[in-house]
């Protein structure tokens, strides 16, 4: 990178504002062209800075930035979406908080993919536009995330021996047949493998088909599709504990679960 190069205008998304020196801060962003960034805002407390309030945690911003010998500067910024409904409602406003600190402690600095920024504001859009605040929009993020980092579990046929999701329902007449989250394999497994790999100390959680029909719908579906699917709070429960174990499986860093905080 040469030092002194400047980038004008740049999309970026704040995840996090932390104080740094005496008058100023970083601001972690995550920007089309570079992922996720850490930025030096000089003498942001100095002067009450117009800049200041367009660096609030999940503004939608255009930023220049200039690049220095020990850090990168924001040199300027430029508002595009502040998503004031959001910040109105508590309840969106701590989803949206919780989302940003999961994306930054799972993201590393200069990891790029135009995906993840796309991800991030069609959420902010959507919930910002939407009535509804339910923590299934936080599950259905956290699983099409997770996708985008390379963890798209599979689940239209058992991991181990291809045996298909739809001759699975076949034999599940009565609840009868119970299959499996086979983390480490990476998905679905019906339940003879459930119960072999179980008999070599592999770890599987029980699940049932219902979840794993949901939960291909978190991944596939749009947001207002998770939003009008109707789901009584027993199967939601089961659909988010599934949900909530993948995620943990597949973070190196602690994750804690997002249900319980609102
Ligand atoms: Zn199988």
């Amino acid at each position: 990178m040469i030092v002194g190069y400047k980038y004008i205008g740049m999309r970026a998304i704040v995840l996090a504002r932390r104080d740094f020196r005496e008058n100023d801060q970083v601001i972690t962003v995550y920007t089309t062209e570079r992922g996720k960034l850490d930025l030096v805002a000089r003498g942001i407390k100095k002067i009450i800075a117009k800049n200041s309030a367009h660096l609030e945690p999940f503004s939608f911003v255009d930023i220049d930035i200039t690049i220095g010998k020990e850090a990168d500067y924001v040199t300027k910024v430029h508002p595009v979406d502040f998503f004031v409904p959001i910040r109105s409602d508590l309840n969106k406003s701590l989803m949206s908080q919780y989302l940003l600190s999961l994306v930054s402690k799972l993201l590393n600095v200069g990891e790029e993919d135009k995906r993840i920024f796309d991800l991030l504001i069609s959420w902010f859009r959507f919930v910002n536009s939407t009535e509804f605040s339910g923590v299934i929009l936080l599950d259905a993020f956290v699983m099409q995330f997770f996708a985008l980092l390379g963890f798209q579990p599979a689940l239209e046929a058992c991991v181990v021996c291809d045996r298909s999701y739809k001759s699975m329902m076949k034999a599940d007449i009565k609840g009868k047949h119970k299959p499996g989250f086979y983390f480490s394999g990476g998905g679905l497994v019906c339940e003879d493998c459930k119960l072999q790999k179980r008999s070599i100390g592999e770890q599987i959680i029980d699940c049932g088909l219902r979840e794993v029909s949901d939960m291909q719908m978190l991944l596939q579906a749009d947001w207002r599709t998770v939003v009008e699917f109707a789901m009584e709070d027993s199967t939601y429960q089961k659909l988010h504990k599934l949900v909530y174990e993948f995620v943990v499986y597949h973070s190196e860093k602690e994750i804690g679960d997002w249900e319980f905080r609102f």
